[in-house]
């Protein structure tokens, strides 16, 4: 897939005349930290001490929802147990002790240099994520500093979490732009969903073991392998989003 095909597909299907690039919506675990393998440990040792059968594989296909929904819906569908709001958010605490008891995880190689890349162009980049692990939110303006927007969406600002489009609906209704403005950056299917759904130009990048074919399943308008392809891509991008004569 080309830039300019998967623009001329966008403004196709969305119906738009144009783009207009003004801002990127960028999610966080598997984009800006190389979490995932931590929380898919962490969700697997808390599914385990609560008598619930799981692969750590799963974990990676629920990427982008709550905690508290995949709580709701492991407790339901491996223990036939309806646990309450109050319920699903002490577990969920549990499993935040888990991860952080993991250690420290690493920023995902190249993501820096594309945020950069897109500030330098003048795209406002906003937090997207439904994470409310306060530990590695603190950590974003040391990781990355002077990339982000003061205004960010988070898990306290959401109801329902991706594939639900809420989050970046939020974020766009935050900074107030349209979704032929916006492109989204996702490493995960739901994400991917949440993003496309919501109107937005949706790039995902390959951070884990998910395939690009998920990817491309779940609704994405290009996927790339890694940070450094979507680096090498950005002027092919914002060339592709020039209006067309
Ligand atoms: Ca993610």
């Amino acid at each position: 897939m080309t830039e300019q095909t998967a623009i001329a597909n966008y403004l196709k299907y969305t119906g738009k005349k144009s783009f207009n690039f003004t801002t990127a919506l960028i999610d966080m675990d598997g984009v800006l930290f190389d979490s995932m393998k931590n929380h898919t440990r962490a969700w697997v040792k808390l599914m385990k001490k609560n008598g619930i059968k799981c692969t750590r594989d799963e974990f990676y296909m629920y990427e982008g929802m709550t905690g508290r929904d995949i709580i709701k819906m492991k407790f339901k569908n491996g223990a036939g147990k309806n646990v309450t709001d109050d319920e699903a958010q002490a577990l969920y605490k549990v499993k935040t002790r888990y991860f952080t008891e993991l250690g420290d995880v690493e920023v995902i190689e190249g993501t820096l240099g594309v945020l950069k890349a897109l500030k330098e162009a003048g795209i406002k980049c906003v937090l997207v994520t439904g994470s409310g692990t306060q530990a590695m939110l603190d950590r974003i303006d040391t990781e990355y500093p002077e990339i982000f927007d003061e205004q960010r969406v988070t898990a306290a600002d959401v109801k329902r979490g991706k594939p639900n489009p809420e989050p970046y609906l939020k974020a766009m209704a935050k900074v107030n732009v349209q979704p032929n403005e916006c492109i989204v950056l996702e490493n995960a299917p739901l994400g991917v969903q949440a993003g496309h759904t919501a109107g937005c130009f949706t790039i995902g990048v390959t951070t884990g073991p998910i395939p690009e074919k998920d990817m491309y399943k779940a609704g994405a308008d290009i996927v790339y392998k890694d940070m450094a392809t979507l680096l090498e891509a950005i002027p092919a991008l914002q060339e592709a989003f020039k209006p067309q004569q």
